[in-house]
């Protein structure tokens, strides 16, 4: 493939920064084959994902179903010193160790915006297999992928990590 973009990362000191938040084995993506955004700071593993993910599922399926190609990533943030849910009790979500990513919607070169909040369910129906086939693909690459089928909470955006526990919804 002429032009493939290679990953490029920077490494980030150690943070601990509480009881059960921060990281060891964290990067900056420098440059990967898509601009984000805003800064993606991720555990190795994470990073090393994410880039499979956009080389070998969003690539092919943005070709596939929109005929286009992915210009940028919108994501809602990665690492965050939180709970699962937000509260004060339960278990320290992935984010907490900046162990997973939010996914909230594409950029298309043809101009379009594609997001979770408005076409997971109300896209075309190009617009709605192609968000299907990305989480599909993420389940090959993540240990955890959660979207608008599996809670009210994930409407807006597709949940990546790198966890423990498998789940593909
Ligand atoms: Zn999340």
């Amino acid at each position: 493939m002429i032009g493939a973009s290679a990953l490029e990362v920077r490494a980030i000191p150690p943070r601990k920064t509480g009881e059960f938040c921060g990281f060891t084995d964290a990067v900056q993506i420098l440059q990967s084959t898509v601009p984000y955004s805003g800064p993606v700071r991720l555990t190795c593993p994470m990073a090393a994902g994410l880039y499979l993910w956009e080389r070998e599922v969003v690539a092919p399926a943005a070709e596939k179903h929109l005929g286009s190609r992915v210009v940028r990533v919108d994501h809602l943030g990665t690492y965050s010193c939180r709970r699962i849910g937000g509260g004060t009790t339960g278990r320290p979500s992935e984010h907490a160790t900046a162990n997973a990513i939010d996914i909230a919607g594409f950029r298309l070169e043809d101009g379009r915006r594609i997001t979770l909040a408005s076409d997971w369910s109300d896209g075309s129906d190009a617009e709605r297999a192609f968000l299907r086939a990305v989480r599909d693909g993420a389940c090959d690459l993540f240990r955890v992928v959660l979207g608008p089928d599996y809670n009210a909470a994930h409407r807006d955006h597709f949940h990546f990590d790198m966890g423990r526990f498998g789940t593909c919804r």
